[in-house]
């Protein structure tokens, strides 16, 4: 029988202790939607989680008006009323030009300073002070730099927003930027798709069953396709999508991440540095299949058509949607994807001659999230069966979390024909959202669920060359129908 080993102190570098948020873009889309609902999500599981949250931008506001929007936040993301108040209490907005190394200075030290009605001996001195980058890109790095004329206080943690630099040489010197003011295990470069319980339950389905574990290698695997396709349009997100595009919005980030899970080498322990240690080592044996951009990637975007829905109790809808290049906001110039696919190696003796495809598009007609390892044909198969004999896969839902396992049967009504029987499991719902489970461990000072330095550069390094085929236009812009399937010729796992 296995047993499971708690993770040392010398392991575990964070610890649940009160810590001060300071949001830099308190006003911002993803403070708004994601960041603090979350935080409102982890109270409802933690509600006796000490922490306060400090919102920060250009902004001119009334006394309470932040205070306000933290409440209902929360309360949208579940947290139960004491929580709320306590929570939203102790919070406080500072108008701050993040850019500008006296106002941070300030915004620190009211971070550092006990919090609004709270006994200063208590222990707000020992408070991990988190500074969350909810800023456009561009901005994040002036910040950076004006953070190296600030006092910062002892154990301050940087969460930072994707996307981290634009390309490998641009996350490179972020990183140096980065290294001049925290060490690397106070860094978190947030990628909400780690928060996901579908991260944890790919490493209990790899590392706990020794079923997959003996098949989980390329002398059984026969490819694998990590897709995250949606049914969303653009829905008025030009402004960011145009600029991003399906490519560097979901491959060059959290499709890498959760195929550097399904690939990994066993880590020893699940904390920190041994899950950092194994992720970023099969990144960095990540290559394009064939050492060829022209030949390793598609992209596409969507034209003109109509996409059906099904809400959750099944009750179907159908829109039309403009063509991509006809949505407000976009420029057609910029020959912006909204469907990309990627087919990578990762070069060791696990994996060498797998084509892993990782693929995500917007606008589709099938809503395709999950992971698929497509398993070999057996080396023989007796005689006196008669096919076909479809192809062993295991899927992986990914949110909701659900596995299937499809393996060959006996057919009915014909013993020795073959046929294809489906075992599915609904596995746990995230309790949490994401951005909830994600900053659980910033706030703890634990960076599992975050990114290191070292795999954002690996993630970049992989795309560049993509990038760089697909803006040489060696790579043709396909198209599909809004509401279609992806084209045929994409060789999906399942369609
Ligand atoms: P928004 O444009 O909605 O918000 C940006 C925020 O930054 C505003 O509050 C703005 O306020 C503030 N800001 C800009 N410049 C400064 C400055 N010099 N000093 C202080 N505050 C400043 O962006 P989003 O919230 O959409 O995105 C933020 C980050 O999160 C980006 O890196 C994005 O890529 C990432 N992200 C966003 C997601 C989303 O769904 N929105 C999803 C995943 C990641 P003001 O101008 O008033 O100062």
């Amino acid at each position: 029988m296995s047993s499971v080993t708690p993770p040392t102190a010398a392991d575990e570098p964070g610890s649940n202790r009160a810590a001060t948020l300071v949001v830099l873009g308190a006003s911002g889309d993803l403070t708004r939607r994601l960041l603090l609902p979350g935080i409102g999500s982890l109270l409802a599981q933690e509600p006796d989680r000490e922490v306060r949250v400090i919102g920060a931008d250009r902004d001119e506001r009334p006394d309470g008006d932040f205070d306000a929007e933290v409440r209902a936040a929360l309360t949208e993301g579940g947290a139960g009323d004491e929580a709320v108040e306590r929570v939203a209490a102790a919070s406080s907005y500072l108008r701050t030009d993040a850019t500008d190394s006296a106002s941070l200075q300030r915004l620190l030290e009211a971070a550092a300073a006990p919090a609004p009605g709270t006994d200063a001996a208590e222990h707000d001195g020992e408070r991990r002070v988190v500074l969350y980058f909810a800023l456009p890109p561009a901005v994040t790095a002036k910040v950076c730099s004006a953070l190296l004329d600030v006092d910062l206080p002892a154990e301050l943690h940087l969460a930072m927003e994707k996307p981290f630099g634009e390309d490998e040489a641009g996350a490179r010197a972020l990183n140096a930027l980065v290294a001049r003011l925290v060490p690397e295990d106070q860094v978190h470069r947030v990628d909400h798709f780690l928060g996901m319980s579908t991260v944890l339950d790919i490493i209990a389905l790899r590392f706990a069953n020794r079923m997959f574990q003996a098949v989980w290698t390329g002398e059984h695997v026969e490819s694998i396709e990590i897709a995250y396709d949606e049914a969303l349009a653009l829905e008025g997100r030009a402004g960011y999508y145009d600029h991003a595009g399906a490519l560097r919005d979901m491959i060059q980030s959290h499709l890498l991440q959760v195929m550097a899970l399904v690939t990994m080498e066993p880590p020893a322990s699940i904390t920190d540095r041994d899950l950092r240690d194994a992720k970023a080592a099969a990144l960095r044996a990540t290559r394009l299949w064939g050492g060829d951009a022209t030949t390793a990637s598609r992209r596409a975007r969507y034209t003109a058509g109509t996409i059906e829905t099904a809400d959750a109790s099944g009750e179907r809808s159908e829109r039309s949607v403009p063509s991509y290049v006809d949505e407000d906001g976009v420029d057609p110039a910029r020959g912006t994807e909204t469907l990309a696919q990627v087919t990578l190696e990762v070069a060791n003796s696990r994996w060498a001659g797998v084509p892993i495809t990782l693929r995500s598009g917007k606008a589709l007609g099938v809503t395709q999230k999950h992971v698929v390892l497509t398993f070999a044909d057996v080396r023989h198969l007796p005689s006196g069966l008669t096919g076909p004999d479809p192809k062993d896969r295991l899927v992986i839902g990914l949110n909701p979390d659900t596995m299937e396992l499809r393996v060959t049967t006996n057919a009915s009504h014909d013993p020795l024909g073959l046929a294809q029987s489906v075992m599915r499991a609904d596995m746990r719902q995230a309790s949490l959202r994401p951005y909830g489970e994600v900053l659980g461990g910033i706030l703890d000072g634990n960076g599992m669920l975050t990114v290191r330095g070292d795999a954002a550069e690996e993630c970049w390094r992989i795309c560049d060359e993509v990038l760089a085929a697909w803006a040489a236009d060696e790579v043709p812009m396909e198209e599909y129908p809004a509401g279609s399937d992806v084209p045929e010729a994409w060789g999906a796992a399942l369609r």
